[in-house]
């Protein structure tokens, strides 16, 4: 089956056409067959969403050598309450995830449009959204609900939602397989660790907490969020300074912080390089950012009942073998213990890192968000054989 999985910005669409062998023959996201990006969607040259399906149909049209495809898949960040689970769409749908704008301003209104224009270009295709926050619904309520007054909650849904379900999911199956235990009994902490970041407790194979929150700000110290922080810091500067607004704040705590303020880069390659050459401001990112991560791990461990793993993921969690080693190095009490050469070793595998007797097995799990959707996507529209979107 040739899936092909979108992701919708306001103004941009990435997609990948994913030829999916379906799980009774073997199972695979598999090969992929095309990939691209539309970029400056609402500018001069492409008007709308309308016009940027009309554009991507153009390269499949070229692309795919005359086949055709036979579903999409969305990823969707935001599912609020209702969404537990990939969903076939349709109107009603495309209606809900609209409601949970609120939620996710700029993300959602996005997928809508999406999905509209998909909808619009090709009327029987029968489309799947997949959930960023979905994965997350398992969380028992001491880990979901924040302290305070109950009305915020109700009038507002301001809980712990989290985010990178798909990925944290996705890692979560693929760890338990290479240890060979039953996903369902599988304890372990993800650490999806990208330009945004997240960690996530896992028991019996379902997230049982995790660090974002009610959005992604919260939690870990991230390439330009800041992760978690007293929220007087946020009254108390709107006090002292009239001219930040809740805008201004949002912009500087998601597009300022982090990496980026206190090693003036937000990028992991380039405040690694700098810290080895001495940059002591770099140093100390890098230290808040294992640290912060390191408590946690521990914080999980406990939370889960002793967890068995930790699984590394994401560009950073795949790739930067020095600052796994540091995370690592604070969870010496825990008994973790790495061996360096495989922490070293450069693959697309999954793979082992921790030295024999380390007390968690600690893994490096390459994810694939887009492999999980097209997979989710492909199981969902067999299901249901094929049924149309109305
Ligand atoms: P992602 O959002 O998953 O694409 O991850 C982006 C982050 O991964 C950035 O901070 C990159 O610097 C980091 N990253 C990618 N490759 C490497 C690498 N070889 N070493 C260290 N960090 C890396």
């Amino acid at each position: 089956m040739l899936v092909l999985v979108v992701n919708c910005g306001s103004s941009s669409l990435k997609y990948q056409v994913r030829e999916v062998v379906p799980a009774p023959a073997g199972g695979t996201g598999g090969e992929v067959l095309t990939s691209g990006l539309i970029e400056n969607i609402g500018g001069p040259a492409i008007r709308d969403h309308t016009q940027a399906l009309e554009l991507l149909a153009g390269r499949l049209g070229d692309e795919l050598g005359g086949r055709t495809i036979d579903a999409a898949g969305h990823r969707v960040v935001h599912g609020g309450e209702r969404f537990s689970a990939p969903v076939l769409v349709d109107n009603e749908i495309i209606r809900a995830i609209d409601r949970l704008a609120p939620l996710a301003p700029l993300h959602n209104p996005a997928h809508v449009l999406g999905l509209r224009a998909v909808q619009k270009k090709w009327p029987s295709l029968p489309q799947v959204c997949v959930f960023d926050t979905a994965f997350h619904r398992t969380m028992p309520e001491h880990a979901w609900r924040y302290a305070i007054p109950e009305d915020m909650y109700v009038r507002y849904g301001m809980r712990r939602y989290g985010f990178h379900g798909t990925s944290h999911d996705y890692v979560t199956g693929r760890a338990a397989q290479f240890l060979g235990v039953p996903r369902e009994q599988f304890d372990g902490v993800v650490a999806h660790l990208g330009n945004g970041a997240s960690v996530t407790a896992i028991k019996g194979g379902r997230s049982y907490d995790t660090s974002m929150g009610y959005t992604p700000l919260a939690g870990l110290v991230m390439g330009t969020r800041s992760g978690d922080l007293d929220p007087s810091v946020v009254t108390a500067i709107m006090r002292r300074d009239p001219s930040m607004t809740p805008e201004k704040l949002d912009a500087m705590l998601n597009k300022e912080s982090g990496l980026k303020a206190i090693a003036g880069d937000h990028d992991m390659r380039t405040v690694q390089e700098a810290a080895d050459g001495g940059d002591e401001r770099a140093e100390l990112a890098l230290e808040m950012t294992a640290y912060r991560l390191a408590k946690y791990v521990g914080g999980y461990h406990v939370a889960v009942g002793g967890a068995r793993a930790l699984a590394f993921t994401a560009g950073i969690g795949e790739n930067a073998a020095p600052f796994r080693r540091r995370v690592c190095d604070r969870l010496g009490a825990l008994g973790v213990r790495v061996d360096d050469d495989a922490n070293a070793v450069r693959s697309q595998e999954v793979r082992r890192i921790s030295a024999p007797g380390s007390a968690l097995e600690v893994l490096v799990v390459p994810t694939d968000e887009e492999r999980a959707i097209a997979e989710a996507t492909a199981a969902l529209v067999e299901r249901h054989g094929g049924r149309p979107a109305r």
